[in-house]
């Protein structure tokens, strides 16, 4: 009899973050679970995608980006991120980073390529790897700074090395790499002849003077660089699907083949108020840093309280727990079964740690929260933590 469906899938699960917003859907239960903001996105960029519609650029936009929003983001790469792009060699845009991730690792990966990732990872580099059929190598970031072990890094690079995923600064743990970490990774990368492949989608969130590397700016990696981005997170727009890769002009061409025949393009009306978005003055950036680190400090004190662990996060919108001490108190078996009684019976979802390691019994005693929440939202859950003291 044939299988009933690929092998490739059957070799990965549901997305757990998915899940766990199902259940607080179900429950009614606040969710601290999928990193998504609960509060508006700003005006103007909303007003834009309304104009934009109404003035009728609702067709296909040109399959690899509007050329403003090309524009607009070749502008922002060279004021952020230091590094020259041109707009029209090295830009894809994509419905999402999720989409410009796998394009990316569909447009480089040959059979019997290795991909190095950084564990715990974001869920979604898993399958990528899988889907792409790329070899995951994986290299522990450890606990309380999420540092890698040099030795551990330059042992899991080879000849069959393709590429590195970084993702700065990092989901779940909160780390920003340092400029000394990424020298680090580009010599590896150098020495190896591989790809870094960045994910820099929380790039503007960070805290306690950390400072955002671009891995494409350092010496010599713009060649070997593709940066992955979007607006989800810079401006509180998950659900618009919105993203990008920058690639050197011959990966940046493959890239593209891949993105037209996986989806064509991304919302035309939303490129155009993308571009929008990208323009905004530098006061909107320093804000939604100072916000969020209002957000930061306050769900750390409420999950301390409540008895978690929490690792720091010095970047990005989640806070990465330690719960040993809370699953003997409660009689919880691991990080997933305690995530789930959590989201019924205490009534706030997180994710369980394993979503984020190759082997769930690495993240058993982590669970993360996420704080881009109005404040009434943290109040919210913080009324309901206090079940657990
Ligand atoms: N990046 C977010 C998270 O980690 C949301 C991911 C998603 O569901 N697309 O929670």
């Amino acid at each position: 009899m044939k299988p009933p469906v690929s092998q490739i899938t059957e070799s990965f699960t549901e997305s757990v973050i998915r899940e766990m917003t199902r259940l607080t859907n179900l429950y009614g239960s606040v969710n601290l679970s999928q990193g998504f903001p609960d509060f508006p996105a700003p005006e103007e960029v909303k007003e834009a995608a309304v104009a934009a519609i109404r003035a009728d650029i609702n067709q296909y936009a040109v399959t690899w980006g509007a050329p403003n929003l090309r524009r607009a983001i070749a502008e922002k790469a060279q004021r952020y991120n230091h590094f020259p792009v041109d707009p029209d060699k090295n830009i894809t845009v994509t419905c999402g980073a999720t989409e410009a991730m796998i394009a990316t690792l569909m447009a480089l990966i040959n059979p019997g390529d290795e991909v190095v990732i950084f564990e715990p990872f974001y869920e979604n580099y898993g399958p990528d790897t899988y889907l792409s059929h790329a070899t995951p190598r994986f290299v522990k970031l450890h606990p309380p700074d999420w540092h890698f072990d040099e030795k551990e890094l330059r042992a899991a690079f080879n000849s069959h090395t393709r590429a590195v995923i970084i993702n700065t600064p990092n989901n779940p743990t909160g780390k920003v790499f340092t400029r000394e970490e990424l020298q680090f990774v580009a010599q590896l990368c150098q020495e190896w002849d591989a790809f870094a492949i960045t994910d820099e989608i929380y790039e503007h969130i960070l805290f306690d003077d950390t400072e955002h590397i671009s891995i494409a700016n350092l010496d010599g990696m713009a060649k070997r660089t593709v940066t992955i981005n979007g607006i989800s997170k810079t401006y509180s727009l998950t659900g618009w699907r919105t993203g990008w890769a920058i690639a050197p002009e011959q990966q940046n061409n493959a890239i593209r083949k891949v993105h037209d025949f996986l989806t064509v393009g991304a919302a035309a009306p939303l490129q155009e108020a993308a571009a929008v978005a990208l323009r905004l003055p530098e006061s909107y950036y320093q804000n939604l840093a100072k916000t969020y680190l209002v957000k930061r400090n306050r769900l750390v004190g409420i999950l301390d309280n409540a008895g978690f662990h929490c690792y720091v996060p010095k970047g990005a919108y989640y806070i990465m727990t330690e719960i040993a001490e809370l699953l003997d108190k409660h009689g919880q078996p691991n990080d997933d079964a305690f995530a789930r009684w959590m989201v019924k019976e205490i009534g706030v979802a997180a994710v369980p740690g394993s979503s984020f390691y190759m082997n769930p019994a690495d993240g058993r005693t982590q669970v993360r929260f996420c704080f881009c929440k109005k404040e009434e939202t943290l109040a919210a859950a913080a009324e309901k933590l206090k079940k657990l003291e």
